[in-house]
């Protein structure tokens, strides 16, 4: 039989990290790579007690097929949440429950693109979201980051020019917070730039905010959903309960969550019962703060042992920036090692990574690469750290 695929599969490519995650959980491997949460952060106990009690008490409903746009309960649990961590004022029917919030990201891209049409992102960006976007054959345009997270000067031109050329891109793709893979942090003053430019040029921002509860230092920044109640918000319980369970919501204006739940009619017809049965009592019991807390606290000590490390490891040969949340380092080497092509020496000596070109919407970043430093012990940071200085430095040689 001769398969004809779809011209789709042209603009797909296969995940660095999906074939990565081979090596994560080999033993002898110190792995930087997964955007993986600690296991040890997966509150066990916790989820046994309410799954025995959901299925006791509701088993028939969480066993069911639900409402495509997600559990009542839920959604009201998530405007309270919402409310006390991102000051966002929102109902429950401004909230879409997905499976995740990459399909958050696929949906998004499908009903705001046509075949072709642009959007802007953060150059890098979330890798994720690049599949997302390719499979929906959407163009994106890059714009470069800084310290202060995404260049809005450089953003405003390029919408301007897009515009003027009759390709208004079709929304602005951000990740304000403790950014994948930067770990960078868009400033208050910026985001009140972005939603100037957005209302000025009439283009939708989506704000993708996974990591927003996980801030290990500084000040939280407001999220730009709290300032303007038409960004399309996208969150997850990934970071703050278990990826494993696959949840993750939308908090958008109704016109937007009503096509969401159009599509998701095709894609899915509902999200999990049981996981947004067991979400409800996660919030309302409260564990959901424990557990971010315990999570801050966890992650905040590796995070300062992979700084510590590169500091005194690889300060002479690379830059990198302190992120104040979040999961990653982004660190870009000073020499011109390419990290994609340094890979396979890096798994041999025992150490992953992700390189910097899988998070590229646009090429380059041949000599960064992203670090992950909440799946690794505080030991096996430092071993790791030791053993990408000498894989850069033997490649550096050749
Ligand atoms: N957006 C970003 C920026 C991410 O880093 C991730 C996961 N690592 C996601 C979306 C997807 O998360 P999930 O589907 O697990 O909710």
């Amino acid at each position: 039989m001769k398969f004809n695929f779809s011209s789709y599969l042209d603009f797909m490519r296969p995940s660095e990290i999906r074939e990565l995650a081979k090596y994560a959980t080999s033993k002898d491997i110190i792995s930087f790579g997964g955007g993986m949460p600690n296991p040890a952060t997966f509150p066990k106990d916790r989820l046994k007690e309410i799954m025995v009690d959901v299925l006791d008490r509701d088993g028939d409903a969480a066993l069911q097929y639900g409402n495509t746009a997600g559990l009542n309960s839920l959604r009201e649990e998530l405007v309270g949440f919402l409310k006390r961590t991102e000051g966002i004022d929102c109902a429950p029917e401004d909230i879409i429950i997905t499976s995740g919030s990459q399909q958050a990201l696929y949906a998004i891209g499908k009903l705001l693109c046509n075949p072709g049409d642009g959007v802007i992102t953060e150059d890098p960006t979330y890798v994720g979201a690049i599949s997302a976007f390719n499979a929906n054959a959407i163009r994106m345009h890059g714009v470069p980051m800084d310290g202060q997270g995404v260049v809005v000067d450089v953003l405003e031109e390029k919408v301007r020019s897009l515009v003027s050329k009759g390709k208004a891109p079709r929304f602005i793709y951000l990740i304000p917070n403790f950014q994948n893979p930067t770990g960078r942090t868009l400033t208050e003053k910026r985001r009140q730039e972005v939603i100037r430019i957005a209302s000025e040029y009439g283009i939708p921002v989506v704000e993708d905010n996974p990591y927003g509860e996980l801030r290990y230092s500084g000040e939280r920044v407001r999220s730009i959903r709290s300032l303007d109640g038409s960004v399309i918000y996208l969150g997850t319980f990934s970071k703050v309960m278990t990826p494993g369970l696959r949840l993750g919501y939308i908090v958008a204006p109704r016109e937007v969550t009503e096509k969401v739940n159009l599509l998701k009619q095709a894609l899915d017809l509902a999200t999990n019962s049981f996981s947004q049965y067991v979400a409800t009592e996660y919030i309302r019991r409260g564990i959901i703060y424990e557990q971010i807390r315990f999570n801050v606290e966890l992650y905040r000590k590796r995070r300062d042992a992979m700084v510590r490390a590169l500091r005194e490891e690889m300060g002479d040969m690379a830059d990198f920036s302190v992120p104040d949340g979040g999961m990653f380092i982004w660190v870009t080497l000073n020499n011109s090692v390419d990290t994609s092509r340094m890979l396979i020496d890096a798994i041999k000596a025992g150490v992953t990574y992700v390189s910097g070109q899988a998070f590229a919407p646009n090429g380059g970043h041949e000599h960064s690469m992203r670090l992950n430093f909440t799946f690794p012990s505080e030991e096996k940071i430092y071993e790791g750290v030791r053993r990408l200085r000498s894989v850069i430095l033997s490649r550096a040689q050749e």
